[in-house]
């Protein structure tokens, strides 16, 4: 289960704080860690920060766009310390390592984490089913990125340990589509609904947004998602 879990880092502009996550998620039984367009280098600052876990951070998986880092995962998290303006299905962490756990022995499972002085972007974080934001000190919440990594995967393995140690059978678990499938499915509703007239062409963005949060709150199944695929595709054909 702890090698399906991509830890993503978006934006990284120290190495030493790769160097720092990558010897986090170690200690904790964590492998794979994606950059998201990282602004440095793996260099040895990173390799002296990592310790030990040096072959973590030189295996990091490199990619251009959170798109890219989460296509195949079934359940994507983002960390932010601020609220903001969204306001998106949150997790507290324990409940975060619980997820991970659970979806984790399905299928690819995603946490992501923001740029050091920026955090994610809005838009990023739409991206995600859910956020996970660590209860600190509401006047000076912003832990350092590697702190950020360890305390979350903490979680994780905390839940991961728990799951081990019980005797009795674990429920199923629905199947959940793939980040992909679920972005094809927004576009699909997003193409119906510009043809349907429901909304402008010229701003989208507002009502697709309250319908990405909606659809996140809801967690749809694979099946639910094919079921909606099917009566857009109903849709469609009677408006041709
Ligand atoms: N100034 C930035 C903070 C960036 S800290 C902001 O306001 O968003 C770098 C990253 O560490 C964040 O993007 C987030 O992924 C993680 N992080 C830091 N503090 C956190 C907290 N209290 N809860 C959850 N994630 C946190």
């Amino acid at each position: 289960m702890l090698s399906q879990v991509k830890i993503v880092l978006v934006g990284t502009s120290h190495s030493g704080n790769i160097g720092s996550a990558a010897r986090a998620m170690k200690v904790m039984g964590f492998s794979q860690m994606v950059l998201v367009d990282p602004q440095c280098e793996v260099d040895a600052q990173a390799i002296a920060m990592a310790a030990g876990a040096s072959d973590i951070a030189l295996n990091a998986t490199i990619v251009d766009s959170l798109e890219t880092a989460v296509e195949d995962c079934q359940l994507v998290v983002g960390s932010s310390a601020r609220s903001r303006t969204l306001s998106w299905p949150m997790l507290t962490p324990r409940a975060c390592g619980e997820r991970f756990v659970q979806e984790g022995e399905q299928g690819a499972v995603a946490l992501v984490f923001g740029r050091e002085r920026t955090g994610l972007t809005n838009e990023e974080l739409q991206k995600c089913h859910y956020h996970v934001a660590i209860p600190a000190n509401p006047e000076y919440s912003s832990l350092n990125l590697a702190m950020a990594v360890q305390t979350l995967c903490y979680e994780i393995r905390v839940a991961y340990l728990e799951r081990q140690s019980q005797v009795f059978p674990q429920e199923e678990q629905p199947a959940y589509p793939r980040h992909d499938e679920l972005e094809r499915f927004y576009q699909h509703l997003e193409k119906v609904l510009f043809k349907t007239q429901f909304i402008a062409e010229e701003q989208p963005n507002l009502v697709m947004n309250k319908l990405r949060r909606l659809f996140s709150r809801a967690r749809p199944e694979s099946q639910e998602i094919n079921i909606l695929r099917g009566i857009l595709t109903s849709v469609e054909r009677r408006v041709k």
